[in-house]
């Protein structure tokens, strides 16, 4: 997946091979110096994808017996016991504990949830009002910490984007989870995935990504990447596409953003789309709202083992993956306490955790593959197709009064945990500067 990665940190040269080296950095003539980009204010990067929610609908009791009616072997679940409704005063409980414990992620609002009706003009069995009402729920409360992403456009059966209707064929090849999206091409994949954008923007919900359900595109997945960077650019203009479609669990696998597609990256309009994988199961609570999930294989309760922990240590973003019927668990919620407890056992641990959006990962990853960055006597410079705030570097050097260029200099941090944009720590070794990267060139003296 790296063929479109570029190695981007550079040495200026002068006469043929001659490396320009800074006596004042310690540098010695044998080492070429090193710039490497680290984490975001040299934190942990944590984050919350939250799938299968949407307004008012309860998508597994809507979703099972349209799966049931394809793959009935598979779906033998008494979906008629599930409440049909998620109810708005759990969005808020979860909305404010979140917000209090300043947790970011992704939230889907799948727009016409299991064909019951579509989020941007009503849904039978709930009134105008109420629709309304958790509308605005989910752009006051959801919007602020969470990217909205439609998760297609029924996540069940395939719409004719043509009629609005659901194709007649109750079969894999005319379902969103399984076989429709594999062999379709980027226009034809972004044809539908604009549709369901549209949707959400008629609504009054921005998406900057998508998130696709079950298998879609499972196979298909360069086309995925091309069709997410052309639909979320023409509907929403959005400077950095990004979409979830893969997560990983197994121990020693990375799960480090992938930035693909970058294009432009000189001119006025760079591209690329990033696509962000999850680092666990659903653990919490199952997407039916019927699997008891396990605090502990996030983090156990001696704070020892845990995927999280392992990712965290890796220094990469460490993603959860849940859906949002077993974060509400029928009423029960066993996911989302499984979750309060994760987030109580990480905070006992760590101290340097950083919740971002997705959004926010994304385009701090296209800025820490993409962006150029040369070392030369004195001073860094660095070309940035995409700004990204707390960009944070480390040079294998001490430094003193370190700032941008005909700036204000950087103020001297004593702990690598307070620091934040226009600050620097230094030991004897190194440096770490952090600082909002710019779009275009900047110089950093050192
Ligand atoms: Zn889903």
């Amino acid at each position: 997946m790296n063929y479109n990665r570029r190695t981007f940190i550079k040495t200026t040269a002068t006469g043929s091979a001659a490396v320009v080296l800074s006596p004042q950095l310690g540098f010695s003539a044998a080492k070429s110096p090193s710039v490497k980009v680290l984490n975001p204010r040299n934190r942990a990067p944590v984050s919350l994808i939250i799938d299968d929610s949407t307004t008012l609908v309860n998508l597994a009791h809507f979703g099972i017996p349209q799966f049931a009616e394809v793959f009935p072997d598979n779906y033998k679940q008494d979906w008629r016991k599930l409440p049909r409704e998620i109810p708005d005063s759990f969005v808020r409980e979860f909305a404010e504990w979140s917000e209090d414990n300043g947790i970011k992620g992704k939230y889907s609002i799948v727009p016409y949830p299991a064909c019951t009706g579509w989020v941007n003009r009503f849904i039978p069995g709930w009134t105008e009002r109420e629709l309304k009402e958790s509308l605005n729920l989910v752009r006051e409360m959801i919007m602020p910490n969470w990217d909205i992403h439609p998760e297609m456009i029924s996540h069940t059966r395939v719409i004719d984007i043509k009629t609005g209707r659901p194709f007649e064929q109750a079969t894999p090849d005319f379902m969103e989870n399984w076989e429709w999206s594999q062999n379709k091409s980027a226009d034809e994949l972004a044809a539908y995935q604009s549709y369901a954008l549209n949707i959400l923007k008629d609504a009054g919900l921005p998406c900057e990504g998508i998130t696709t359900p079950g298998g879609y595109a499972g196979q298909n997945q360069d086309n995925l990447a091309l069709a997410t960077l052309e639909s979320v650019r023409d509907v929403f203009g959005a400077e950095i596409p990004h979409y979830f479609r893969n997560l990983y669990t197994e121990k020693g696998k990375s799960v480090a953003p992938e930035v693909l597609h970058a294009s432009g990256l000189d001119g006025p309009n760079p591209k690329c789309v990033v696509s962000i994988n999850g680092c666990t199961g659903d653990w919490f609570g199952g997407w039916d709202g019927l699997n008891r999930g396990d605090a502990n294989k996030f983090i156990t309760s001696d704070l020892q083992t845990g995927r999280m922990v392992d990712v965290i240590e890796s220094k990469e973003p460490a993603i959860m993956v849940c859906h949002w019927p077993g974060i509400y668990y029928n009423g029960e919620k066993v996911g989302f306490n499984i979750f309060k407890e994760v987030v109580n056992r990480l905070n006992q641990k760590y101290d340097h955790l950083i919740w971002m959006k997705l959004s926010d990962i994304s385009r701090y990853w296209a800025a820490k593959e993409l962006t150029v960055i040369n070392v030369s006597k004195n001073s860094i410079h660095l070309k940035a197709p995409f700004a990204s705030p707390d960009f944070t570097i480390k040079v294998d050097a001490k430094t003193k009064n370190p700032g941008i260029k005909n700036g204000i200099p950087f103020n001297e941090v004593q702990k690598k945990t307070d620091l934040k944009p226009n600050t620097f720590y230094t030991n004897k070794t190194e440096t770490i500067l952090c600082f909002d990267l710019k779009k275009g060139e900047m110089e950093i003296e050192i």
